[in-house]
Order: C-alpha cells, then sequence, then structure tokens
C-alpha cells in the first residue's frame, strides 16, 4: 500500500476522474475536490502530501489557493492547467506551486511529475541523510532545519523556489552549475520553457539579496552556462 495521500482539485469531471483512477492504479491514497473552498478546506484538515491543482476553478482563482496553502504549508503543490502562457505558469510557480503540468498530459507524465514531487518531499523532511545542518557564507546564513535564510543577521522571505535555487548553489558552493544541471533539480526536467522562468526567479532571488547585503555578490552569472555561488 502506498502511504501517500494526494489532494486532487479538479471541477472538469472528465479530467478529475482520469487523475484519481491514475492515482488508484498506483495505490495512492486521494482526496478529490471541484472548487477552491474545499480545497483549501481539505488541505488544512487533512495535510496532503501534495497537491495537484488544476487554476480554472468555478470560485477562485488556482493561484490564490497557492498562495493560501504557502500561508502555512511547504507541501508540493502540481499546477496542472489548461493555460500553457508563459506568464501564468511564473504565476503559479512565484505563487509557490512545485510545478506545471499542462493539458492536456499523459498519465505517465503525471505518474513522473508526481514521484519527482515525493523524492523532493522525503529529502525535505529528512529521510534522506543531510550531512549539515547550518551553512554560512559572508553576511550569509541558512538554517537548513529551519528553513530560514538570514543576510547581516535578518531573515529574507524568500518563495519555496527561491529557497531551493539558494540551497542548491549553496550545497555546490564554488563550483558553476548549468541551466539543465539547476533545472532538473528543482522541477525534475530541463525543457526550454524552465531555463526562461529560471533566469526570472535568478532575477528576483539576487535582487532580494542585494536589497540587505549590498557589499557581496552571492551569486555569479556565467552566461550561456549557468551560476554559482561565490565564497566571499
Ligand atoms: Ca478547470
Amino acid at each position: 500500500m502506498n502511504k501517500y495521500k494526494i489532494l486532487v482539485v479538479e471541477d472538469d469531471t472528465a479530467v478529475r476522474n482520469l487523475i484519481t483512477t491514475t492515482l488508484e492504479t498506483q495505490n495512492y491514497t486521494y482526496l478529490a475536490c471541484e472548487n477552491g473552498k474545499e480545497a483549501i478546506l481539505e488541505a488544512v484538515s487533512h495535510n496532503p502530501d501534495v497537491v495537484l491543482l488544476d487554476l480554472g476553478l468555478p470560485d477562485m482563482d488556482g493561484v490564490d489557493i497557492i498562495r493560501k496553502i504557502r500561508g502555512w504549508s511547504n507541501m508540493p503543490i502540481i499546477v496542472i492547467s489548461a493555460r500553457s502562457d508563459d506568464r501564468d505558469k511564473i504565476e503559479a510557480l512565484d505563487a509557490g506551486a512545485d510545478d506545471y503540468l499542462t493539458k492536456p498530459f499523459s498519465v505517465e507524465e503525471l505518474l513522473a511529475r508526481l514521484r519527482v514531487a515525493l523524492r523532493r518531499l522525503s529529502y525535505m523532511q529528512g529521510k534522506l541523510p543531510q550531512e549539515q545542518t547550518v551553512f554560512e557564507n559572508g553576511s550569509m546564513r541558512i538554517d537548513y532545519t529551519a528553513g530560514c535564510v538570514y543576510l547581516s543577521g535578518e531573515e529574507i522571505h524568500l518563495t519555496p523556489i527561491e529557497y531551493k535555487l539558494l540551497i542548491l548553489l549553496a550545497k555546490n558552493i564554488g563550483k558553476v552549475l548549468t541551466h539543465t544541471y539547476i533545472t532538473e533539480a528543482i522541477w525534475g526536467h530541463s525543457w526550454e520553457n524552465d531555463v526562461a522562468s529560471l533566469r526570472v526567479f535568478m532575477a528576483t532571488l539576487r535582487r532580494k539579496l542585494e536589497k540587505m547585503d549590498h557589499e557581496n555578490d552571492y551569486i555569479q552569472t556565467r552566461v550561456g552556462i549557468g551560476y554559482r555561488m561565490v565564497k566571499v
């Protein structure tokens, strides 16, 4: 028996049935609902391991649901949407979604994304060994256990993706990480759109870091290659 509990939020009955049937074949436990109000209620009361979220719901925009859930939880959220526009994707990811699947999708792809999300979840929950609990570089301090980042003694507020990016760079300090390496680590795949999204996230992350510490430039861009964190 698969112990993971998945919350499926989708107002289209056919798509919802396709997803829940797929989950059943893999022995996932699931909860299904068809609007935003129920989605938030289910997320709060059942604390699912992963949320599969449609953006176009009758009562609420899916992006607002992501923001609400992120107010209290880091549970992985995979957006499943008919909107394939880059801005919609970036808005959802920036609000805190972990991944984005565009309709129509194959059930194999859905299951693959789900496995990636669950692998990251078990990593975050410390089921895999974590060698170090605090990272320090210049005025930067990352407390991996608490999931907090401090610069010049003050906590900085990062979105879940910005935090993952920073951790990835910190854990590989001094090394140049390629766009492909980073997008695969963050989203589980590296498509052209992912590299474009990565640039946007990296730019906002760097702005946040610079705002708190103007003296040090922690992240270096290697044009056409990738990024690295430098030891300051
Ligand atoms: Ca819909």
